[in-house]
C-alpha cells in the first residue's frame, strides 16, 4: 500500500511555482483526487496510521484542518470506522468552540474546534494533506487536549523536509507517505 501511495502521489501531485506567493512551491492535490484509483490508494495508507499490526481501528476520531484536510480526513474516518471532525478557520463553527491561534511568517492564524467534537478520554488521528513548518499540526493538537482528547498520530501526504515540521510537533508520531 504504502509503496503504491508513493507512486501515485509522485505520479498526480503536481509542483506549481510561485502561488501563492514568490519563492513558494505549491503542492497541488487535486489532478490525484481526480482519479479515482489513485484518491483511494492514499485514503487507505493514510488511514493506516489510525491501525494497529493487526489491521484493528485503534481511534475513535479523525480530525482534518480546513481546507484540504477535510477532503481527506472524511474517506479515511469513514474507512476507519471512525468518526470526523472539522478543524476550522475562526469563525466559520456556529457553536461553542476551542480557539489557538499560532504564528505564520508574517501575521496570525486561528483554528477552533466544537468544545463538544471530541469526548474526553477520546482518541484522535489528525490528516491533513502537507506538512510544512508544522503550526497547523501543533495547534490542532492543541485543541484536540484542550477537551480531554488525545492526539495518537498525525497523517500527511507529504512532508516538505526542509522545512521544521517535525520538529514542531514533537513527540507526535508521523505517518507521511512522501517526503520531499
Ligand atoms: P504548516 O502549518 O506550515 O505546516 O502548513 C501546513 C498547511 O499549509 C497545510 O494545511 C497545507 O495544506 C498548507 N501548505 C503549506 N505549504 C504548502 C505547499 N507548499 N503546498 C500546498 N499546501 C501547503
Amino acid at each position: 500500500t504504502e509503496a503504491a501511495a508513493r507512486e501515485a502521489l509522485e505520479r498526480f501531485i503536481v509542483d506549481v511555482p510561485d502561488f501563492p506567493e514568490p519563492g513558494v512551491v505549491f503542492k497541488d492535490i487535486t489532478p490525484l483526487l481526480a482519479d479515482h484509483t489513485a484518491f483511494a490508494t492514499v485514503v487507505e495508507a493514510l488511514a493506516d496510521a489510525g491501525r494497529d499490526a493487526s489491521g484493528a481501528t485503534v481511534v475513535d476520531k479523525v480530525v482534518g484542518m480546513e481546507a484540504r484536510g477535510f477532503i481527506l480526513a472524511a474517506p479515511v474516518a469513514l474507512a476507519l470506522g471512525a468518526g470526523f471532525v472539522p478543524v476550522r478557520k475562526a469563525g466559520k463553527l456556529p457553536r461553542a468552540a476551542y480557539a489557538v491561534s499560532y504564528a505564520l511568517e508574517y501575521a496570525e492564524a486561528t483554528l477552533e474546534l466544537h468544545e463538544d467534537a471530541v469526548a474526553p478520554g477520546e482518541r484522535v488521528l489528525l490528516v491533513d494533506d502537507v506538512l510544512a513548518t508544522g503550526g497547523t499540526v501543533a495547534a490542532t493538537r492543541e485543541l484536540v487536549e484542550r477537551g480531554g482528547g488525545t492526539a495518537v498520530a498525525v497523517a500527511v501526504l507529504m512532508e516538505l523536509s526542509f522545512l521544521p515540521g517535525r520538529e514542531a510537533i514533537g513527540d507526535l508520531p508521523l505517518h507521511s507517505l512522501l517526503t520531499v
